[in-house]
């Protein structure tokens, strides 16, 4: 949960991003019920904002695409229906029509591109340490030969055909004064709306005023960036003629690391020790992510219970934009038992008078019955008593239950 990119529309609603289906849909309503345009008229646009936010929350999916990508996971999964875009881009600026492969206009009134997204694949290392990167990408142009023309000036005519429009419209008589409209795109034109002729074309892009351009970007990975956040190149998409090309957008995925596991700004390991350090005091060395070697002690006398997390403060991740300081390091630790029979009876006797002394025993008075205790492997669940005995009927291995039935039935 601690993971949420971006928590603009939990803000709306006044909860955290952990909050509950239950504790999203209680601010809802007291939200919308204060914001009512009825009740509240001067509240503008408000109540379309708590609207939408309790409508991305409230569905699993949109939620989780917001909750780890921010408002770029609800552009590119498509964040709502018709007349959202105007509360989308009010929420979080921009258009979110314009993210869905729609061309949208820009500021100075021209058209704008698309933007191209691209995954990045950075490692828990890399956005520990920080990483400059190069990245190939082809890309269109606008042809150098004919500025974008396509052909020489004057060249360029537009479409007899569809008479600039790209599309023919066809009108075919179905019935008397019944007819049917059909739309179909220029075979003269392709859909372009004009022709150059044969000779007069660019030699270079034969006309289609672009060239394929291999551009190298060098990205800069800083230190904390997280999962999910972009890296934005403005105008550095395909460029056309008379269209602003888009932005190239990089997002981030982090990868699974072996040792850490990455909670904001925090990191978590586990670490496997015997008895005899939960009991003793220990002290062991691990690698962290800029390959310090970092060693921990823990002192004779202080007892570490199987489970349990101890914190090593300021090892975690650098902040973002603030990297001197950082997260905190969780260490869980997973206590290894001795074996069954480590140790002979009569030393067991003499480590029993070491260790803190049994509870005394109460005496029972009456009928008493002994059961035994007897291996149990959780993972096989608890069954119930009938298939057990129906598994020893048919087993040919009596005496082994400990094994488990899954694991003989894989050798008959
Ligand atoms: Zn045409
Ligand atoms: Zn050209």
């Amino acid at each position: 949960m601690a993971n949420v990119v971006d928590t603009k529309l939990y803000d709306i609603l006044g909860v955290p991003p952990g909050a509950s289906e239950n504790e999203l849909k209680k601010a809802y309503r007291k939200l919308a019920k204060e914001y009512h345009p009825d009740k509240n008229p001067n509240a503008g646009d408000k109540f379309k904002e708590i609207s939408f936010a309790y409508e991305v929350l409230s569905n699993p999916e949109k939620r989780e695409l917001y909750d780890r990508y921010g408002e770029q996971g609800l552009r590119e999964g498509g964040g709502g229906g018709g007349g959202m875009d105007d509360i989308f881009s009010h929420i979080f600026g921009g258009g979110l029509f314009g993210f869905m492969g729609n061309q949208s206009r820009s500021r100075n009134g021209r058209r704008r591109g698309e933007d191209m997204m691209h995954p990045l694949k950075v490692s828990l290392e890399d956005l520990y340490n920080g990483k400059t990167t190069k990245l190939q990408l082809s890309k269109n142009v606008l042809c150098s030969a004919c500025s974008g023309q396509g052909g020489k000036s004057g060249a360029v005519q537009k479409c007899g055909a569809c008479r600039g429009r790209g599309v023919r419209i066809m009108i075919r008589q179905l019935a008397p004064g019944m007819v049917q409209q059909m739309q179909s795109v220029c075979s003269d034109c392709n859909g372009e709306g004009e022709v150059i002729n044969e000779k007069d074309r660019c030699k270079k892009c034969e006309g289609k005023k672009v060239i394929k351009e291999v551009k190298i970007l060098e990205v800069h990975v800083d230190k904390g960036m997280k999962h999910g956040q972009r890296i934005t190149f403005a105008g550095e998409a395909d460029q056309a003629p008379g269209v602003e090309p888009g932005d190239i957008v990089l997002l981030l995925q982090e990868k699974e690391h072996e040792v850490f596991q990455r909670d904001g700004n925090d990191l978590h390991m586990t670490y496997k020790i015997g008895l005899v350090e939960a009991l003793c005091g220990f002290q062991f060395t691990f690698k962290h992510l800029d390959a310090r070697q970092i060693v921990v002690k823990y002192p004779p006398g202080k007892v570490i219970e199987p489970g349990c997390v101890r914190v090593v403060r300021g090892e975690g991740m650098p902040q973002y934009r603030n990297p001197f300081e950082k997260g905190d390091l969780y260490i869980k630790f997973d206590v290894q038992f001795p074996e069954n029979n480590w140790v002979s009876p009569d030393k067991l006797s003499e480590l029993e008078d070491l260790l803190p002394s049994r509870p005394e025993v109460p005496t029972v008075i009456g009928d008493t019955e002994e059961v035994e205790l007897q291996e149990f492997d959780s993972t096989r669940g608890s069954g119930g008593g009938q298939r057990r005995e129906a598994y020893n009927d048919s087993s040919d291995e009596e005496g082994s239950s400990h094994h488990g039935p899954g694991v003989q039935c894989a050798h008959q």
